[in-house]
């Protein structure tokens, strides 16, 4: 058996392997010649071609490539790219000077909203408490003088909140909230247990941002 006949044999072998959907062996073929010859299986259905091909050994091929070595024109290129960036606007911003965009629904420091009026908006549901799946907040309430249920104490855990946003969800009347607010980390482990007087100054702080953000997003909700 002539080389070319074993070559042409065991690349195709090769090239024809059941358990994979890539070719990874060009096949050979001898023309009328004699002459071997690669040939590159791209229109086999179900197969794709991934090794590096052979270099086009073309004149012009042949003379870029030299010209690219000899000149170094990848790195002039390189410093072209470069160059034109400085004039481009950069993407980075100066934090904490400048910040980006938040969702209307991003969840970030928890606060407990009043009405216009001063009042309470929380009934004391304890919807929020039951649906936490993280236990985190805890709730004791008593009825007021004037019949109106409202809680004596409204604790959250916020280093065992995972801000899911379930609270929020599951309050009928937009008490628990997430707001905008993600710059509150702190240096002790304290200072994170948020009590009713923290939830409630919270929601003073951010009143307008909430209530933009659950105007912007009520068609979703
Ligand atoms: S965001 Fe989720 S884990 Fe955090 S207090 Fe609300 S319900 Fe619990
Ligand atoms: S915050 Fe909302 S869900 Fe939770 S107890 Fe108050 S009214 Fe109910």
């Amino acid at each position: 058996m002539s080389l070319a006949k074993i070559f042409s044999v065991t690349s195709r072998v090769r090239a024809i392997n059941s358990s994979s959907c890539v070719i990874r062996h060009a096949q050979y073929s001898t023309p009328s010649e004699g002459k071997l010859e690669k040939v590159y299986p791209t229109d086999v259905p179900g197969y794709k071609y991934v090794n590096a091909e052979d270099p086009d050994m073309s004149f012009k091929a042949m003379t870029d490539r030299a010209a690219q070595t000899m000149f170094w024109t990848e790195l002039i290129r390189g410093f072209a790219v470069t160059f034109a960036h400085i004039f481009k606007e950069p993407a980075t911003i100066n934090y904490p000077f400048e910040k980006g965009p938040l969702s209307p629904r991003f969840r970030g420091e928890h606060a407990l909203r009043r009405y216009p009026s001063g009042e309470e908006r929380c009934i004391a549901c304890k919807l929020c408490e039951a649906i936490c799946p993280a236990q985190a907040i805890t709730i004791e309430a008593e009825e007021r003088a004037d019949g109106s249920r409202r809680t004596t104490r409204y604790d959250i855990d916020m280093t065992k909140c995972i801000y899911c946003g379930f609270c929020q969800e599951a309050c009928p009347v937009d008490a628990i909230v997430e707001g905008p607010n993600f710059e509150f980390s702190t240096e002790t482990h304290e200072e994170l247990l948020y009590n009713k007087e923290k939830l409630l100054t919270n929601g003073d702080k951010w009143e307008s941002e909430i209530a933009a953000n659950i105007k912007a997003d009520h068609l979703y909700r």
